[in-house]
């Protein structure tokens, strides 16, 4: 079947992204080709125990994009089988960012607990065939008996118990009859085997806990590896896409379906997605959270699509950076730049620019008319025609960044300098005249001189200047809150500590700072979630914590890989 290239508004791809041969397509052609399908069905699977993150969203890309191609279908599916871990809270943040990622599981929205009666029928057929028992050792007999990956396991006491027993003590571990741990039901395989998971495994267990969903309908609980591929059987789903850690744990999936001789699904895994200078991982989200290092889950310093969607990321640039990525078989790590890169691509197209600024210097233009406001016209994105212009409000004093003056510039500097003449951008040439400071020496305002013949930017009689600056109006200036993130950790690799320390001594100390500037009157009101290309600064979303007419801005990207060129600079001073 071909793939189809769709492209949607913003000139990112769409779901059906042109990826031809990659490993899994292959497979499933070949499936189809062969007649052991003859339709194409996908679930993203996720456990409701914490926020997805980015890696969940190759997962999800993959799973319907799959589902798309081969004009398929897709389910959302919550694995909730563990009442200890899971919360309604966190089914409803899975739903909205599944949504938000543009995936559409149409009516196909299933939970896994809606499954347990029929689990817990076919776990008794397995009991008639002689196939599972119950198990009375406690969780450390158990993993004592488990033996090594080079020595075998020891055969439970409880093994050989006869069918009518075990049909018996698994109804009344049902009842509620016995305590938390008293007992498991296992599948008899083999406690030889080289695969340590097929060594007996357990079923189900026993847990006295409030289902989220189930109430206290139950107190046997089954297992991941029992429970998934009956989900999978029961969806009808044809290909069970995960990732690599579960590979090992496919002999099992297959075991269970092929004795209980219902549908089996095709599991097949693709590598799990590593990022450079952050962590992909739901303890550590959830140590970050409790420590007070970030502040929630949806903390834009977090790579969960909560934190990053509040950021400013979108979900186009996201499924860009799935495609560039592609899908492969052995795990990598890939470097943050590139997903930076897709939200710079798509940014750079659909934010409308603004100026805003972070480290406001005063400047006073002491030729312009007192009191006078004008109202200059400015192109609202390069980019993007459409997108029209807007008026901008110029004044006598005017705030420029104080990075954009030296009192002695530097070789190479040719920003503002005593003497010197730059471009405000969209308005005039200026020159600064005058340094004021404070008693300390510092330099609180300049006082500078406007051509009035210069107004667009231009000068009529041809004369350069070699720097142009972003300002702001001070009488129309609206403060506003600018949150600059960074990565999240220090080190490509958080794990890359010395003895002794862990991922946290890595953790980046300025991953946040937060900067008191101004913004331009026009976007002071923008609802949050507005994006913003600040001239210069990088691209910019309202956060949720604005209110109207006191902005609160996060910076999602700067304009450039500011990190490459840290690299490029250690890299030429060694
Ligand atoms: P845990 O098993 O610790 O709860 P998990 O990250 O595996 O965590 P699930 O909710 O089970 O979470 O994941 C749902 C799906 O997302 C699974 O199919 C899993 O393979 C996939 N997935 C999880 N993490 C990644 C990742 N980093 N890259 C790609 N796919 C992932
Ligand atoms: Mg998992």
């Amino acid at each position: 079947m071909e793939s189809a290239q769709e492209r949607d508004t913003t000139g990112m791809p769409a779901w059906r992204p042109d990826m031809p041969n990659d490993f899994i397509r292959e497979a499933i052609k070949e499936d189809l080709r062969a007649g052991r399908f003859n339709r194409v069905h996908t679930r993203f699977p996720p456990e409701p125990n914490a926020y997805l993150h980015i890696g969940h969203a190759k997962a999800v890309w993959i799973d319907y994009g799959i589902a798309l191609d081969f004009g398929g279908k897709f389910n959302l599916r919550f694995d909730d089988t563990n009442p200890l871990r899971e919360e309604a809270e966190f089914v409803e943040s899975i739903i909205e960012d599944v949504r938000w990622l543009g995936a559409d599981w149409e009516d196909r929205l299933f939970f896994a607990s809606d499954y347990f009666e029929q689990m817990y029928e076919w776990a008794q057929v397995l009991i008639r065939k002689g196939k599972a028992y119950v198990c009375d050792l406690s969780a450390e007999e158990l993993s004592a008996t488990r033996g090594t990956p080079t020595t075998p396991g020891i055969e439970s006491p409880y093994r050989n118990r006869s069918v009518e027993e075990n049909l018996d003590l698994f109804a009344r571990m049902r009842a509620g009859e016995f305590p938390d741990g008293a007992r498991t039901l296992r599948a008899k395989i083999d406690m030889a085997s080289p695969n340590m998971l097929l060594r007996d495994p357990v079923m189900y267990r026993i847990i006295h806990a409030r289902h989220h969903r189930q109430g206290d309908k139950w107190c046997i609980y089954p297992t991941y590896d029992w429970a998934h591929g009956l989900e999978d059987s029961i969806e009808g789903i044809t290909h069970s896409l995960c990732s690599q850690e579960y590979e090992i744990h496919r002999p099992l999936y297959d075991w269970f379906l092929d004795q209980l001789g219902i549908y089996h699904p095709r599991q097949i895994e693709f590598a799990r997605l590593n990022l450079t200078y952050t962590v992909l991982s739901k303890r550590r989200f959830i140590e970050l959270v409790n420590g007070g290092y970030v502040d929630g889950y949806d903390d834009p310093r977090l790579p969960t699509l909560a934190g990053l969607r509040r950021r400013g990321y979108t979900p186009e640039a996201i499924r860009e950076f799935c495609r560039r990525i592609g899908i492969a078989k052995t795990d990598s790590m890939v470097d943050i730049a590139v997903l930076e890169d897709c939200i710079r691509e798509d940014l750079n197209r659909r934010a409308p620019r603004a100026m805003a600024v972070q480290n406001p210097l005063k400047i006073v233009l002491v030729n312009y008319p007192e009191g006078h406001i004008e109202e200059l016209d400015v192109i609202n994105n390069p980019e993007d025609p459409a997108a029209g212009t807007r008026k901008v409000p110029f004044a006598r004093e005017l705030y420029i960044e104080q990075d954009d003056f030296r009192e002695e510039p530097p070789p190479k500097f040719y920003r503002l300098a005593p003497g010197r003449e730059v471009r405000l951008r969209n308005a005039y040439f200026i020159r600064c005249e005058e340094v004021v400071k404070d008693a300390a020496g510092n330099v609180v305002e300049l006082r500078c001189t406007y051509d009035p013949e210069t107004r667009g930017g231009d000068a009529p009689d041809g004369r350069k200047v070699k720097a142009t600056l972003h300002w702001v109006a001070v009488p129309t200036a609206v403060p506003a809150e600018l949150r600059l993130y960074d990565h999240l950790f220090l080190k490509p690799d958080p794990d890359d500590v010395e003895p002794g320390k862990t991922y946290l001594d890595n953790l980046n100390p300025n991953a946040l700072q937060v900067k008191h500037g101004f913004v331009e009157p026009g976007i002071a009101s923008a609802p949050p979630g507005t994006r913003y290309q600040f001239e210069r600064l990088g691209y910019f979303c309202m956060d949720r914590d604005a209110r109207p007419g006191a902005p609160v801005f996060n910076r999602t990207v700067t304009l450039r890989d500011t990190w490459a060129r840290i690299e490029k600079t250690l890299q030429s001073e060694r």
